[in-house]
């Protein structure tokens, strides 16, 4: 396991979809005659989309399960129609530069993200053949705090977490990068993700010699 490698969270650390969901959401909610808002689209950020539906019902979801997932499955159709038009343009700044240094470097890459879309954007965006594993909801079964999105990437990569750094913009995903063993840099508000070994306000500017400090105590 000599291995060293790098874990990026997808949304909010490659690409923001932040707005394709909350219009998703929007549609389906307007739809169905429920109330949506502003404040309750930033809610579901990081959540998974059952745990979406069932805060916007009030925090039940007590429905047939067919029905949950008609439900389920046209907001995704919904975000798709949006997200589908997303390019390379779309990757934040200084993802893309960085991805390429540590492919030169000889580092392994993977993503680990609570979107079961991570996949199909990681093709859209062109960020896909500098990926050597995806993590997402189809290879685990419990999601973010828990560590085992991050574990499974490693696990792919054959990179001891130890050797390994996480991308991670949202709080649960800090966490469980902290729980799995992973040195973490959190990206963003302080607030949110400040139990990160470094923070950083975005990938802009970043350079891999930034993290290489972090390998040096484990080699
Ligand atoms: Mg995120």
């Amino acid at each position: 396991m000599n291995q060293r490698g790098f874990i990026f969270d997808f949304d909010g650390v490659v690409a923001d979809t932040t707005e394709a969901h909350y219009v998703a959401w929007g549609r389906l909610c307007a739809e169905n005659g429920w109330a949506f808002d502003r404040s309750l689209g930033d809610q579901l950020r990081g959540l998974t989309r059952r745990q979406c539906l069932r805060l916007i019902l009030g925090g039940t979801l007590d429905l047939p399960e067919a029905t949950i997932q008609a439900y389920l499955d046209r907001k995704n159709d919904y975000f798709l129609e949006r997200a589908n038009q997303m390019t390379e343009a779309d990757v934040l700044p200084g993802v893309l530069p960085l991805m390429q240094q540590m492919c030169s470097a000889g580092y392994k890459i993977a993503l680990g993200s609570a979107s079961h879309n991570a996949r199909h954007m990681a093709h859209l965006l062109g960020i896909a053949p500098y990926l050597d594993a995806i993590s997402d909801p189809y290879t685990v079964v419990n999601g973010k705090p828990a560590p085992d999105t991050f574990l499974w990437a490693a696990g792919a990569l054959g990179v001891n977490p130890k050797r390994c750094v996480v991308f991670e913009d949202a709080s649960a995903g800090v966490q469980a990068a902290l729980a799995g063993g992973f040195h973490v840099v959190g990206l963003g508000d302080p607030a949110l993700v400040g139990n990160a070994h470094l923070v950083l306000p975005h990938l802009q500017h970043a350079t891999l010699s930034q993290f290489e400090p972090f390998f040096a105590s484990n080699s």
